[in-house]
C-alpha cells in the first residue's frame, strides 16, 4: 500500500536519501568527522538565520521545546518581569516555560487567530518599565498566524529590552533576519522548515543577545538550558584533559548527518528560491480553499508560507474530513488543537510537500468531501490557481 504523505505542520516528510544518511555506523561525537559535520551545519544555519559572525548557533539534542527552554532559561532570571505575546498553544507554552523559570509574566494576550502587534507590545513595555525581556512566537503553528517580528524588534530595541523569539516552525520557510530585526536569541528545531528528522533543537544568539546575557550574569536556571555553558565549551574554556571538544555532551551524530544532508539540499535549491516556492504554493492553497468557500483563519498579511489554516465556516466534521483525506488521498493533514478542535483545518506544505503533486490531492480531496456532503462544487474548483503556476522547469506544453 502506498505510504501516507505527511502534511501536518511538522514534523515534515524527510527525503529517503536524507534518512539513509543516518543508517551508518556510529562515530564518536568528538571525532574530527563529527565535529566537522557539526561545524558545517552551524555555518549553514548561520547563513539561513542571517546571523553575523559575532553571534552563535548551537545545535542540541532535543526539539523545539528544548531550544525555547534554553532561550528563556538563558535570558530570564527569577522575578524578572517578562512580556509575552500569547495567541495560541505554542506561545502559551513559552508562557509556561517563563513561569517555570520564576518570571513575573505579563501577557499580551490576543484571540487565537490574531497576530500580536508592535503597538500592543509597545503599550505593555510602557506599562511595565521594569520589563527584562519580551517573548514572541513568530509563527503560531496552532493557528497559522505570523506575528511581525521585525516591527516588534524595533519596539524592543527602542525600549532596550532583550527580545526572545520562537522560530520553531517559521525558520527556513518564512523570512527571518535575526540581526537586522533586533532579535537577541531564538529557538528552532530540525523537523520543520529544515526538512530533517526530529531530534535536534537549534538556538541562535546574536551579538546583542550575548551582551544582554553577560550583563545578567550566571543564569542559575540549570546547566543544559544555559547558552553560556555551550559557549564556554565551544571556546575551549572547558578543556577535558587537553582535548578541546566544542560540545558539552554526547551528540546524536546521525541526526547531525541528516541535518547536513538537508542543509546541502536547501543550498542546492537556494534558500531564496526555496522560500519563493513555498510562498507560491501557500498562495495557491489559500486561493484553492477560499474558492471552496473557506475563510482564512489568520488576518490578511499574517499568512505563513509553510502552514495554511482555514476556519471551519461550513460546519463540517473536521475529524471526519481528515480521516477521509488520510485514507482516500493518502495524506495526513491536521485538526485544530484544544479549543480549536473541529473549528479549523491546518495544512502543512513544507519542503517536499510544497509542490503541486502534494497539495493538489489535498485540495481535490477536500472538494470531493464537500461534494459528498451535498455541496455543488464543479470538479477542479479549488485548482484554478495551478493553471498558470510557476515551476517552469523547461517544459512548455
Ligand atoms: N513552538 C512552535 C511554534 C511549534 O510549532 C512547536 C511544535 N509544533 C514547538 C514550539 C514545540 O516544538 P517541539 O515539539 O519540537 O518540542
Amino acid at each position: 500500500m502506498s505510504k501516507i504523505r505527511l502534511m501536518v505542520p511538522g514534523p515534515v516528510e524527510v527525503d529517503p536519501a536524507i534518512l539513509l544518511t543516518m543508517a551508518c555506523e556510529e562515530i564518536s561525537h568528538y571525532s574530527e568527522e563529527a565535529i566537522s559535520l557539526y561545524n558545517f551545519c552551524v555555518s549553514s544555519l548561520r547563513k539561513l538565520f542571517h546571523l553575523n559572525m559575532d553571534g552563535d548557533v548551537f545545535i542540541m539534542p532535543g526539539s523545539g521545546s528544548i531550544a525555547m527552554d534554553t532561550c528563556i532559561g538563558s535570558m530570564v532570571r527569577r522575578n524578572d518581569t517578562v512580556i509575552i505575546g500569547v495567541n495560541g498553544t505554542f506561545s502559551e507554552r513559552t508562557r509556561s516555560q517563563a513561569l517555570a523559570y520564576g518570571a513575573n509574566v505579563q501577557e499580551v494576550r490576543v484571540p487565537e487567530g490574531k497576530a500580536v502587534t508592535a503597538e500592543l507590545i509597545d503599550e505593555a513595555l510602557i506599562r511595565h518599565r521594569e520589563a527584562k525581556a519580551v517573548i514572541l512566537t513568530h509563527l503560531e503553528t496552532s493557528t497559522g498566524v505570523i506575528s511581525p517580528v521585525k516591527n516588534i524588534g524595533e519596539v524592543t530595541n527602542n525600549h532596550n529590552v532583550p527580545f526572545i523569539v520562537d522560530a520553531v516552525s517559521s525558520f527556513g520557510i518564512d523570512e527571518f533576519l535575526l540581526d537586522e530585526w533586533n532579535v537577541s536569541i531564538c529557538g528552532s528545531a530540525s523537523q520543520k522548515g529544515l526538512e530533517s528528522p526530529p531530534g535536534l533543537g537549534i538556538v541562535a544568539v546574536t551579538a546583542r543577545g550575548w551582551r544582554e546575557i553577560e550583563k545578567k550574569g550566571p543564569s542559575c536556571n540549570g546547566w543544559f538550558s544555559d547558552v553560556q555553558v555551550w559557549k564556554r565549551t565551544l571556546t575551549g574554556k572547558e578543556i577535558r584533559k587537553g582535548v578541546v571538544y566544542p560540545l558539552p555532551m554526547t551528540m546524536p551524530v546521525n541526526n547531525i548527518r541528516a541535518l547536513e544532508a538537508s542543509l546541502n539540499s536547501i543550498k542546492t535549491e537556494g534558500a531564496e528560491a526555496r522560500m519563493k516556492r513555498h510562498s507560491v504554493i501557500a498562495h495557491s492553497v489559500r486561493k484553492g480553499l477560499t474558492a471552496l468557500g473557506f475563510e482564512l483563519f489568520p488576518p490578511d498579511g499574517c499568512y505563513s508560507s509553510g502552514v495554511t489554516v482555514v476556519r471551519n465556516n461550513q460546519n463540517i466534521q473536521v475529524d471526519e474530513l481528515i480521516r477521509f483525506i488520510k485514507y482516500q488521498y493518502r495524506t495526513e493533514i491536521s485538526n485544530g488543537l484544544f479549543d480549536l478542535y473541529n473549528r479549523i483545518i491546518r495544512i502543512g506544505h513544507i519542503g517536499a510537500t510544497a509542490y503541486p503533486d502534494a497539495v493538489i490531492p489535498v485540495l481535490f480531496g477536500i472538494e470531493q468531501y464537500l461534494r459528498k456532503k451535498g455541496r455543488f462544487i464543479p470538479i477542479g474548483a479549488s485548482l484554478g490557481e495551478f493553471d498558470n503556476l510557476l515551476f517552469k522547469e523547461g517544459i512548455e506544453v
